[in-house]
This record gives structure tokens, C-alpha cells and sequence, in this order.
């Protein structure tokens, strides 16, 4: 027995249910694999709610709300757990290649409605005559944040059973009244889907949600030190240093990959190029590893958030693309907003779980 059931043991379902259970609810979370999620523990840390986005709009709007809750939300997590995430608001740089000069320029006014602070520089660095500094951007380290928010669910109590997965969120006459597993039945009267690119097949009663995974690379290199005090953004891909001199390239992304989360030799060779295009002083670094996750995709690249139509107690948080760790506070204070039946902050329309099925 549970208030709530989330299913999902990556960055949205331990956000969420560290949240709940900061309530007093009583929380189990489900996930079919280890502990961390699955796209969650290859991410590279970046919260980039400008550098993230290529025009305004609702996508954005959300990336920056979630932005600014990051200082509290990281301040409450050390309260519940003794694993620094090194978060580090310390802006992003972003490359301007010659092609895009204009298009980027033009965004300068919708990113400095966000932050007036947002600069164009010309002349910055001899290999790239142009780049925008926004100051008001940072990092997080991605493995560190995951189990900070791991140890924070056990320390609030959340009952988190790994290698069970949800086979079914079971509903009678419109209500969600349990979760099964293989090996059991969970009786609650709210599920939280959070199951990342694997949610799309565990609706009831109606067609698959539309999430996809696409595959998404990544690599290391290892500086003695952080080679710059700030991430950096590039055409092709990024480079985020790390407290301890850890430099984490990246990132692909390859759809047609489906649910293959294998490193190739052609992914580590594109992010070789990221390196080589956009710092070559850091191509003699020693390697510190590879590695790949499936991002959740949705169609129109919104996550899908909200109640489900026609469900009591079914709440959708799934299809977070490539901002799931930059999104995580944001979406647990709209699930707890929900889960209590008061209005979220944020206008969901655009965010609408059903907005692709037919019956919306
Ligand atoms: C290379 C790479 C770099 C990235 N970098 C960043 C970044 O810098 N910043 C950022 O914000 N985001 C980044 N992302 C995106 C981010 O990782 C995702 O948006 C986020 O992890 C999604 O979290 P999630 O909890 O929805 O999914 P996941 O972490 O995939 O978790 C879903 C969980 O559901 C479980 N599950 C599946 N089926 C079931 C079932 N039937 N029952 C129970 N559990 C189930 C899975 O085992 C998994 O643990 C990156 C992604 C990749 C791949």
C-alpha cells in the first residue's frame, strides 16, 4: 500500500518522490533496472535553459522557471543528503559559427528578456571571433545529483524496489487503484509515470504515449584541473568541466538507434571532432571513459506533463529529451501540485500528456 506509486527510478522519479515525501507521503517508487535511471546517469550535468533553446516559446519558459528553483531545490537536498551535486552557476559560452551569426545574434533580445546580462562577444578567442556569455546558466555534476537524490528519497522515507517493474497501472471505474509487478501488486490511488523513453507502452486503456529514446553518446577526458571555469557550448556539441578536472564531451544524437544503448566507434569518433573543433588543446588529455543513454524524445521535443484525461489519480511526467536533470525540480513541483489537487504554477497546456492522441 502507497499514497503515490511512481514508476521509474531516473532523475524525474526520485525528484518527484523526494518531493511527495517531503508531504509526509507515503512514497514507493518502482524501477525495472538498478538504481539511477537510465538516460539519468549518462547525463552530463548541463542546466542550459537559454544555451538549451533555439527560439522562445513555452519549452523555454519552463527550462528558465526550472532554472531559478535550482538554488533552493539544491539547498534542500543537502539538508537529506550528505553528496555534494556540485551544482555551480557559473554561466555557459557559447561558440558562434559563422553560419548561425545571424540567426544568434537576432535571439539576443528573447535571451536578454530572460537574463538582460546575456552579452555578444566579437573578438573573443582568435579560433572563434564570435560568442555569447550568458552568466546565468551552470552545471550540475549528472551521477553525483542522481545518487544526492537517491540518498535523499531513503532519508525521507520513500520505499525505492529496484528490479520490478511496473507490468501494469491497474484502473477500475476510471481510478488507479494499484501498480503490478511480476511479483506483486502495489494498491495506492495515484501513479506517477516517469519510466523515460520506456513510458510510452504502460498507459491504460489507450494508445501508446509518444516517447522515444534516442540514443545519446558521451565521453571524458581527464585535466589535472578544469581546463575552464565554465561550460562550454559549440555548433556540434559541448564541453563541461568538472570539479575535479574531469572534462565530459558531448553529445550525439541517433534516433535510429532505437533501444540500443551501446557506445559505437562512430559516436566516439563525432565527439573527437566536438573536441577537435572546438578546443584542440584538449585532444593530448587522457581518455576517462564512454559511455551512452536513451533519451526520452517526444515529437514536438515538450515533455508531457499532467493528469491524464479520464484517470483519477494518473499523472504523466515522461518525454523530458535533453533537459531531464535541468527540468527535475520544475517537474516535482507540478506533480506535488498535483498530486494535492491545487493549480501548478505553470500553465501545462502546452504540456498536455494527450495532446498527440487522437481523442485530444
Ligand atoms: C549523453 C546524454 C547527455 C545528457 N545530458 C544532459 C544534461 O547535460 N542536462 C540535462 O538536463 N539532461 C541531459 N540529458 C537528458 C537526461 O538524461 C534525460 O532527460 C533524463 O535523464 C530523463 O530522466 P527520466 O527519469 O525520465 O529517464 P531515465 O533516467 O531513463 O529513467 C527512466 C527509468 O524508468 C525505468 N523503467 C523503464 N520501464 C519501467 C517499468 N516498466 N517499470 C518501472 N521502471 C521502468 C528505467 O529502468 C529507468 O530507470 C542527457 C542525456 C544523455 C543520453
Amino acid at each position: 500500500m502507497a499514497d503515490v506509486v511512481v514508476v521509474g527510478a531516473g532523475v524525474i522519479g526520485l525528484a518527484t518522490a523526494w518531493h511527495l515525501a517531503g508531504d509526509g507521503a507515503d512514497v514507493a517508487v518502482l524501477d525495472a533496472g538498478p538504481l539511477g535511471g537510465q538516460s539519468s546517469r549518462a547525463a552530463a550535468g548541463i542546466l542550459g535553459p537559454l544555451a538549451e533553446s533555439r527560439d522562445d516559446g513555452p519549452r523555454t519558459r519552463l527550462f528558465w522557471d526550472s532554472w531559478v528553483a535550482f538554488p533552493d531545490w539544491v539547498d534542500a537536498l543537502r539538508e537529506d543528503s550528505a553528496i555534494d551535486p556540485e551544482f555551480e552557476p557559473t554561466g555557459i559560452l557559447r561558440q558562434v559559427a559563422a553560419a548561425e551569426r545571424e540567426d544568434l545574434k537576432v535571439s539576443l533580445a528573447w535571451r536578454r528578456q530572460y537574463s538582460p546580462e546575456v552579452e555578444w562577444l566579437d573578438d573573443a578567442d582568435p579560433d572563434w571571433p564570435a560568442a555569447i556569455w550568458s552568466p546565468h546558466e551552470g552545471q550540475i555534476r549528472g551521477p553525483a545529483y542522481v545518487a544526492a537524490l537517491a540518498q535523499a528519497d531513503a532519508a525521507r522515507g520513500v520505499d525505492i524496489r529496484l528490479g520490478e517493474p511496473a507490468r501494469r497501472i491497474r484502473v477500475d471505474q476510471s481510478q488507479v487503484v494499484a501498480v503490478d509487478t511480476p511479483r506483486q501488486s502495489v494498491p495506492t490511488s495515484t501513479a506517477v509515470l516517469a519510466a523515460g523513453a520506456w513510458a510510452g507502452g504502460l498507459l491504460p486503456h489507450a494508445e501508446p504515449l509518444p516517447v522515444l529514446p534516442v540514443r545519446g553518446q558521451a565521453l571524458a577526458l581527464k585535466a589535472a584541473r578544469p581546463p575552464f571555469p565554465h561550460v562550454v557550448f559549440g555548433p556540434a556539441g559541448y564541453l563541461a568541466p568538472k570539479r575535479d578536472g574531469q572534462v565530459v564531451v558531448g553529445a550525439t544524437e541517433d534516433a535510429a538507434a532505437g533501444f540500443d544503448a551501446r557506445v559505437t566507434f562512430a559516436g566516439i569518433a563525432a565527439l573527437a571532432d566536438v573536441v577537435r573543433s572546438m578546443s584542440p588543446e584538449l585532444l593530448p588529455l587522457p581518455f576517462d571513459g564512454a559511455w551512452a543513454g536513451l533519451r526520452p524524445a517526444t515529437p514536438d521535443g515538450r515533455p508531457l506533463l499532467g493528469p491524464w484525461p479520464g484517470i483519477g489519480g494518473l499523472i504523466i511526467a515522461a518525454g523530458h529529451y535533453r533537459n531531464g536533470l535541468l527540468l527535475s525540480p520544475i517537474t516535482a513541483h507540478i506533480v506535488r501540485a498535483l498530486v494535492r489537487g491545487e493549480t501548478p504554477a505553470v500553465d501545462l497546456t502546452p504540456f498536455r500528456p494527450d495532446r498527440f492522441h487522437r481523442t485530444h
